[in-house]
C-alpha cells in the first residue's frame, strides 16, 4: 500500500518549480464523465459532471487526488505522524486520517468548532471516520485562522511529538492546497485530457473550498493552452482571498508573471449562510437534484455550487464560454450524514413512508 511510485510529470508541466520526486496511488482514477440533468438549467446548456465523489468509498472526493503527493512526500521523508487541521466535519481531515492508517502513519486532527466540551464532540458523518482511525483529535475555536493560530499549533504539535516519540511528523496544510498537493489536480486535468476534455467541454465548474483544486485546474488549463473557462464558486471566505491564494501558489511554482484574474473565474454570491451553514432552499435543491437525477451532493461544497452553478446559468449565461459544461463534482459524501438533511429530508419525505402491517390489508 505504502509504494512510492516516481512522479512523471505531464510534458506541459515540465517547468514547473518543486515538481514532486513521488506519487502513492491513494485514488481510484479515471473517474467517470456523464451526463447530468441538472433542474433548472436553461436548455441551451448542457451539462456533464466527472465524478470525484468516486475516486474511492471511504478514501473518497477531491482531498484524496492532493493526498496522493502530500502522503508520498511524508513516506519518503521517514515521518510517522501526520498533522493537519480543518471544520469539525473536514472531509480533507477524514480523508488524511485514512489515508495516513493505510500507510502506517499516526493521523492528528485539529478540528475547528466552537463546542466547549469534548464530551460533546459527535460520531457523525466524517467524525465517525475520524474516531474508527483512531485519529487523534485536538479542539480548537471555531474562527481560528490558519497562518496565526493553526500553523503555529500544528508546530507546536510536531515538536511534542518529536520529543516524545523520536518520530517526525508531517504538516499537510488547511484543505491540502499547497505547492504539493497542487499536483493533485494537475493529474487530474491530464486524466480530464485522456477523456476527451478539449473536444467535449467548453467550461469546467466547481466548488471552492481551500482553492487546492482550483489552482491545479486552472494553471495545468493556462499552460496546456486551452481554450476552456474555469470557474470556482465559492463556499467561504471571499474573492480576494483566493485571488491571494492562488497569486501566492501561482509564484511558488515559478509563474510569477501569470495572474489568477486571467486564468480563472472566482464566482462569489453563492455561500448562503457561510461554511458549513445551510438554508432551507439549499437543501431542498440536494433532494431535488437527488431525486431528479441519482447524484447526492454534499451541503457543504458540492451542493452550494451545483445551486450557484444553476442560478449563473440562468442569470449570466455570458459568464459562460459556451453551452457544454462539466460539473466536477468534488465529494464529500460524509457531510451528509452530519444530521443537516435530516429535517428537510423528514418532512419533504413523510407522505412516503407507509405501515403495512398485515399481508392481508393493502399498505395505507
Ligand atoms: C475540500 C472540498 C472542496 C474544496 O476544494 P479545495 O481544493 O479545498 O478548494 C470541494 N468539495 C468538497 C467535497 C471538499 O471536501
Amino acid at each position: 500500500m505504502s509504494k512510492l511510485l516516481p512522479y512523471v510529470c505531464p510534458k506541459w508541466a515540465q517547468n514547473l518549480n518543486h515538481i514532486p520526486k513521488y506519487r502513492i496511488q491513494l485514488a481510484n482514477p479515471d473517474t467517470p464523465i456523464h451526463r447530468w440533468s441538472l433542474p433548472g438549467t436553461p436548455s441551451k446548456f448542457e451539462v456533464s459532471i466527472k465524478r470525484d465523489d468516486m475516486t474511492g468509498s471511504t478514501l473518497s472526493g477531491n482531498k484524496v487526488r492532493k493526498l496522493e503527493f502530500l502522503m508520498a512526500d511524508a513516506v519518503s521523508r521517514k515521518c510517522g505522524h501526520v498533522i493537519t487541521c480543518g471544520g469539525v466535519q473536514s472531509n480533507h481531515c477524514r480523508a488524511t486520517a485514512v489515508a495516513a492508517r493505510q500507510l502506517q502513519l499516526q493521523p492528528h486532527l485539529l478540528l475547528r468548532t466552537d463546542v466547549q466540551d469534548q464530551s460533546k464532540i459527535g460520531s457523525e458523518g466524517n467524525l465517525l471516520l475520524d474516531r474508527l482511525c483512531g485519529s487523534n483529535m485536538y479542539i480548537v475555536p471555531r474562527k481560528s485562522p490558519y497562518e496565526t493560530e493553526l500553523k503555529p499549533r500544528m508546530e507546536t504539535l510536531a515538536k511534542k511529538l518529536r520529543e516524545e516519540t523520536g518520530k517526525e511528523a508531517y504538516l499537510v496544510p488547511v484543505g491540502g492546497s499547497n505547492s504539493v498537493g497542487l499536483f493533485g489536480y494537475i493529474t487530474v486535468f491530464e486524466e480530464l485530457i485522456s477523456q476527451g476534455l478539449f473536444d467535449q467541454f467548453d467550461d469546467i465548474v466547481f466548488a471552492c473550498g481551500s482553492g487546492g483544486t482550483a489552482a491545479g485546474l486552472a494553471i495545468s488549463n493556462h499552460l496546456t493552452g486551452s481554450r476552456i473557462r474555469c470557474h470556482a464558486i465559492i463556499v467561504c471566505d471571499d474573492k480576494a482571498y483566493f485571488t491571494d491564494h492562488i497569486n501566492q501558489t501561482l509564484c511558488s511554482v515559478g509563474l510569477d508573471t501569470v495572474h489568477c484574474q486571467d486564468i480563472l473565474d472566482i464566482i462569489e454570491g453563492h455561500k448562503g449562510r457561510g461554511y458549513g451553514l445551510s438554508t432551507s432552499e439549499e437543501l431542498e435543491f440536494i433532494m431535488n437534484v437527488s431525486q431528479q437525477s441519482g447524484i447526492m451532493l454534499d451541503p457543504v461544497y458540492s451542493g452550494k455550487a451545483a445551486r450557484g452553478l444553476m442560478e449563473e446559468l440562468r442569470s449570466n449565461p455570458d459568464r459562460f464560454q459556451g453551452n457544454r459544461i462539466l460539473f466536477l463534482h468534488t465529494g464529500g459524501v460524509f457531510g451528509m450524514y452530519d444530521g443537516s438533511l435530516d429535517s428537510v429530508v423528514k418532512a419533504e419525505t413523510k407522505d412516503l413512508v407507509h405501515m403495512w402491517p398485515s399481508i392481508d390489508s393493502s399498505p395505507e
